[in-house]
């Protein structure tokens, strides 16, 4: 029988009760949680580069200790130093007419936040919520994916050892505990993964009105100049690319790039490729392709792609196993299923254009992605390039490197996603924006008070309103202005 269930389900009740009992952690506590959870990460690095090495059957170590350990150690940093600052309730204006009182927004934990993460950086897209979450002084279940047990294992164990289950508590399982851990009435649930399960989570949260951050993927474009330097675009595509084999949500998915250097272009990608990794087969510094499933599906798009006439080049060494090196593939048709699928592993389509207006129009007619990475252009250019598309974020003559910075927010829109987390924008994501007006015990309030129509409610309706407009009419006249009046 699955126990799984049984436990989210009664995990939540705790963490309500806990919520209830204890709604608003002061900065101190929220300070100290956010130090449990970095110190675990340092003592735990090593286990962790082992753990999601497991799962993928070979992860490069140093993109595990970057991105995984390193990344919530600098998010939270970022949190520890500024979090007094976000908690500050904040002090709005009034209007002339109610001058005296005060106004300001207070920010309130939400509750029990759920997270779902995804597979290709299980602890960095788990972890990551958890920072902001634990920031604005919630309460926290994580499910992870069905594909990283290792990671899960581990993340359970280490933040065992921190937190008490009524805080944080994670949860493995498949798809179908996913699916039932999506139903809870949390009071705010951050997705991560793809477009597709977006939809069903949105669809399961609606049924309690529960809050979400869908943070989704797509087809990246990097956008490569003619006036700039070609072989160092390359090279920074190419490490895009390779890094965690692809299998990244702001990875350049495709290169547009003007249509007499595309061979040069692609030259150069393999070129950098073959730099970075000289060798692919037996390299642990190259990540495996997750999972049997995932591997086939790259081959399945190549060979699909070759079929229809594309040119496919490897840039490394292939073998029999899940390390496939970067191919290129130039002779794109918009019929091809590299065109039109996220790819989320090593191939990289290269797109020609000819006007930049064209490319412009080739990112704008498809879905929104999470990222756009526009190389070598500057001035008038890069500003048209930035107000003519729309993207989660952007690296200017680099890859990914935004979301490293953790005082942007980071999200997508549209179809790569809604809302953000990271830095303060994470907070209040996570926190509820309390509008909260105090009145001057003063005050006059009773002047707006029936019987309406005294001459103060006159004078603010002519002040603020002016004269209605005669040319619509007596009852329309008559009509606006009972309105008015009941107002
Ligand atoms: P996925 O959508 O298949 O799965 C994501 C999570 O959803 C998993 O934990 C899975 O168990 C769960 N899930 C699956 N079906 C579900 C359902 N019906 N109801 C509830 N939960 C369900 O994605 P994936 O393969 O794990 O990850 C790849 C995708 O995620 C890519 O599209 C990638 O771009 C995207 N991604 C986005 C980000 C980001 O931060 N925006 C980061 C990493 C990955």
């Amino acid at each position: 029988m699955d126990m799984i269930i049984p436990r989210m389900q009664a995990t939540f009740e705790l963490q309500r009760a806990a919520f209830a009992a204890k709604p608003f952690p002061c900065l101190a506590e929220r300070k100290d949680k956010l130090k449990t959870l970095k110190s675990l990460l340092q003592r735990y690095q090593d286990q962790i580069v082992a753990a999601v090495s497991a799962d993928f059957g070979g992860r490069a170590p140093a993109e595990t200790k970057l991105a995984e350990v390193l990344g919530p150690v600098f998010e939270i940093n970022h949190a520890l130093h500024s979090l007094r600052g976000w908690m500050k309730p904040r002090k709005r204006s009034t209007e002339l007419l109610f001058l005296g009182n005060s106004v300001r927004v207070n920010y309130q934990p939400k509750g029990v936040v759920g997270v779902i993460g995804a597979w290709n950086f299980p602890l960095y897209l788990s972890v990551g919520p958890l920072v902001a979450a634990l920031a604005a002084g919630n309460r926290v279940m994580i499910k992870m994916s069905e594909l990283s047990p290792r990671s899960t294992e581990l993340l359970a164990k280490m933040l065992a050892e921190g937190f008490a289950e009524d805080e944080v508590a994670v949860f493995g399982g498949e798809v179908a505990q996913a699916q039932a851990f999506s139903q809870l009435p949390f009071n705010h649930l951050v997705f991560t993964g793809s477009p597709a399960v977006g939809h069903h989570i949105m669809r399961a949260a609606s049924q309690n009105l529960t809050p979400v951050t869908l943070e989704l993927g797509g087809k990246s474009p990097a956008l490569v100049s003619g006036a700039g330097p070609i072989a160092d675009a390359a090279e920074r595509i190419a490490h895009g690319k390779a890094f965690n084999s692809g299998q990244i949500c702001v990875s350049p998915d495709y290169a547009l790039v003007p249509r007499n250097r595309v061979d040069e272009f692609a030259t150069e990608v393999q070129a950098s490729f073959r730099k970075l990794y000289p060798t692919v087969q037996g390299n642990h510094e190259y990540t495996s392709m997750t999972c049997e499933p995932h591997a086939q599906r790259i081959h399945d798009l190549l060979a699909e792609a070759k079929s229809k006439g594309a040119q496919v080049t490897a840039c490394g060494d292939s073998g029999p196993g899940r390390r496939i090196p970067l191919h290129v593939v130039t002779g794109v048709t918009d019929d091809m299923r590299i065109a039109k699928e996220e790819l989320f592993g090593p191939i990289l389509p290269v797109i020609p254009y000819d006007t930049v207006d064209q490319a412009i129009d080739y990112i704008a007619a498809r879905p929104r992605p999470l990222a756009m990475y526009p190389f070598g252009f500057s001035g008038a250019e890069l500003d048209k390039l930035m107000t003519h598309t729309h993207s989660g974020g952007v690296s200017v003559d680099d890859w990914g490197w935004h979301v490293f910075n953790h005082d942007l927010p980071f999200g997508g829109v549209g179809n790569s996603g809604m809302g953000t987390y990271h830095g303060e924008e994470g907070f209040r994501e996570l926190s509820h924006a309390k509008g909260t007006f105090k009145r001057f015990r003063w005050f006059p309030m009773g002047l707006f008070y029936p019987p309406y129509g005294n001459l103060v409610q006159r004078l603010v309706f002519k002040f603020y309103l002016g004269p209605s407009d005669p040319a619509l009419g007596a009852a329309a006249d008559s009509a606006s202005s009972a309105k008015a009046t009941s107002h």
